[in-house]
Formats: structure tokens, C-alpha cells, sequence
């Protein structure tokens, strides 16, 4: 399979899709966000410096980034090709994962966006609840994804959490940043012909169904 890049800005769905293509065609997810998460929850100094720039809404350096990217794509599950969510976030990333790829020599395959107007993205954020114990994604400011009582978990029956960056201030960041830097990562996709746009709105199923054209065409 071709690799894939999936860029979005936060809550377009980047996540739901990426785990879709991982189930269809057995690829490997790799989520920047999550590898840094997890690295934060262990508290050593790398941990709880991780913890306060996630927190705060800002980009961790992108030295680190490149270590866990070199180091995660030449797993050997990863041969089967992989979904990147959350890298190459800005143009020096974008330039810097060209390398990666040369040295390893890999193709970078498609760079798919999905496209989403920011005001829906602030919908999307502001409403995202999860369950802190089976991880359930809820949102409370759409009908069909609201738990059945009030901000708790329809499973687990526990209190819903909302991501330590989900607050106002950090989402506004988190979107300037996305603007400021991703787009030229966009553009600079777009310049290699390796870029398709995708429409955002609609349920993941339609997301999905558009997304999955593209990688079905482009593997025949
Ligand atoms: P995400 O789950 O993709 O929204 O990522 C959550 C947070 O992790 C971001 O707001 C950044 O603080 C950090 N992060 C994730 N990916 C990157 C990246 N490629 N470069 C820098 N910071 C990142």
C-alpha cells in the first residue's frame, strides 16, 4: 500500500479516518498526538515537559518529532505502508520527512486533506467529551453523538473528561497555529502533485467513502 499523509485541521475527523484505512487495509496508524501523549503520562522530565507544551496548546520541538518518526517507520509493521496523523505539521517537518523517506527509501504516497471551515472545527472541539476508561469519543454539541445522559459514558457509566487542550484558549491557538503553519505544508504538497482535497462535512461514513476512492485508485 501507499503511504498516506492525512492533513486536517484539529477535529476533522483525521483520527476516525485514519483508524478506518488502518482497518481496511491493514496499515499502521501513526498519530504523533498519541505517541506524545503517552510520552507524557510517564512522568520523567522529557514526560512533564511534553505534558506543558501539549497543554498549553503549543508544538513540541520538532527534533523530537523526527526521533519518533525515523524510528517508527522502519518498524516492520510498517512495511505494509502507514497513515501519518499529525506530521508534517509545518514546512520545516514537511522538508525534513523527505529525507527521512530518501534514506529509507520510501515513496511518500498520497497527502490527502480533509477540509473543514474553521467554524465547524470550533464546534467539533469545543463539544469533544472522551471516557477516560474505555476512551469513547462523545460530543456533546451534536445530537447523534451525545451520551445518553448528561456527560457520562453510556458503557463505562463514568464522568466524561475533555481534553486537557480542548479549552478556549488553547483551541484558538491550536487552530492559528494549524493555519500559520500547516498551510504551507499544504501548498507545498500541492507544488508535487501528490496533494488531494477532500471534502470534510458530512458523517465519517461519507468522509470515508471519499477518501477511500482516492487510496482504492491510486493502489490499482
Ligand atoms: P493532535 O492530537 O494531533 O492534535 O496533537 C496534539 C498536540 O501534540 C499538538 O497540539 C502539539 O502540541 C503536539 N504535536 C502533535 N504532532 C506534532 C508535530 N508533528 N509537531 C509538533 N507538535 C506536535
Amino acid at each position: 500500500m501507499k503511504n498516506i499523509i492525512l492533513l486536517a485541521p484539529q477535529a476533522a475527523g483525521k483520527g476516525t479516518q485514519a483508524t478506518r484505512l488502518k482497518e481496511k487495509y491493514n496499515m499502521v496508524h501513526i498519530s504523533t498526538g498519541d505517541m506524545l501523549r503517552e510520552a507524557a503520562t510517564k512522568k520523567d522530565e522529557l514526560g512533564i515537559k511534553i505534558d506543558k507544551l501539549i497543554s498549553n496548546g503549543l508544538f513540541v520541538p520538532d527534533e523530537l518529532i523526527f526521533q519518533l518518526i525515523e524510528k517508527k517507520i522502519q518498524e516492520k509493521e510498517c512495511a505494509n505502508g502507514y497513515i501519518l496523523d499529525g506530521f508534517p505539521r509545518n514546512i520545516e517537518q514537511a522538508i525534513k520527512y523527505d529525507e527521512i523517506l530518501s534514506k529509507y527509501h520510501q515513496e511518500l504516497g498520497n497527502v490527502i486533506l480533509i477540509d473543514v471551515s474553521r467554524d465547524e472545527v470550533i464546534k467539533r472541539i469545543s463539544g469533544r467529551r472522551i471516557c477516560p476508561k474505555c476512551k469513547k469519543n462523545y460530543n456533546i454539541n451534536f445530537a447523534d453523538q451525545k451520551p445518553k445522559h448528561n456527560n457520562v459514558c453510556d458503557e463505562c457509566h463514568i464522568e466524561l473528561e475533555q481534553r486537557k487542550d480542548d479549552n478556549k484558549e488553547a483551541i484558538e491557538l491550536r487552530l492559528n497555529t494549524y493555519y500559520e503553519k500547516t498551510k504551507p505544508v499544504i501548498k507545498y504538497y500541492d507544488d508535487k502533485n501528490a496533494l488531494y482535497i477532500v471534502n470534510g462535512l458530512g458523517t465519517p461514513e461519507e468522509v470515508f467513502t471519499r477518501i477511500d476512492k482516492i487510496v482504492g485508485d491510486s493502489n490499482d
